[in-house]
């Protein structure tokens, strides 16, 4: 492999709010990956959830709020731009497109949204775009469907390396060294019942949710 191949991430999600539990990941992903770049990327209409209480660009200028000038990390509106619903496949095609065919192009999703990656729109064709990198999370760890099993188990790789010899189709199951065990729904809940978010979102992103009267309930 050449010494110059980039490496890029993406994380997408709600981001509804984005937490700490979302940044501490992507710096230790970064990290661990050796990224160049990790697109954090929030969902217009999250195909397999309810429509969320708080705007899409609200949850944007907040995922850019706890990004703030942090290397490396970057907050990217791109599923906002696009009409009808979020889908990965499409999201990883335009940065393979931007990135270019040898790009070490990764996906990466926490082991809860691995355990419904079948449920979701094209998933063979994230294997020709994308790596995926799944990461532990604390609270969950139901095995494996067996279509999920079918889906992946051939793609496994043991290692960084191994998986950073191809530009896409590999599997690789890591634990991060910090695995929080913060939610965005818990942190809904809190605000919902007027209860501190603080330490579990950063300072910036709590002064904003503060000041924009966010996620709280309504009188
Ligand atoms: P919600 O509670 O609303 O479902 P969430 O906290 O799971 O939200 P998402 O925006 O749905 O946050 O997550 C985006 C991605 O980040 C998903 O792949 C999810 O698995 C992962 N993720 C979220 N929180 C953590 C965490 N604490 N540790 C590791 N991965 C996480």
């Amino acid at each position: 492999m050449n010494q110059s191949t980039q490496r890029i991430g993406m994380l997408g999600g709600t981001f509804d709010p984005i937490h700490v539990g979302h940044l501490r990941s992507a710096i230790e992903l970064q990290e661990l990956l050796a990224l160049d770049q990790l697109h954090m990327i929030p969902a217009q209409q999250p195909p397999l959830r309810d429509r969320p209480q708080v705007s899409a660009t609200q949850r944007l200028a907040l995922l850019k709020t706890g990004i703030g000038n942090t290397p490396g990390l970057v907050a990217d509106d791109r599923e906002l731009l696009r009409e009808g619903p979020s889908y990965s496949a499409d999201t990883l095609a335009e940065l393979r497109i931007e990135y270019g065919s040898d790009t070490r192009l990764v996906m990466v999703i926490g082991y809860d949204a691995f355990l419904r990656l079948t449920d979701w729109h094209q998933p063979e064709r994230l294997f020709e775009l994308a790596h995926l990198v799944v990461m532990a999370r604390p609270g969950y760890c139901d095995a494996l469907s067996a279509s999920l099993m079918e889906l992946v188990e051939h793609r496994r790789v043991d290692s960084v390396e191994a998986l950073m010899e191809r530009p896409c189709g590999g599997y690789l199951s890591l634990e991060l060294p910090s695995q929080m065990a913060v939610s965005a729904t818990y942190i809904r809940h809190c605000l919902e019942a007027g209860k501190s978010v603080r330490y579990l979102v950063p300072a910036t992103v709590e002064q904003a949710i503060e000041s924009g009267k966010l996620y709280q309930r309504n009188e």
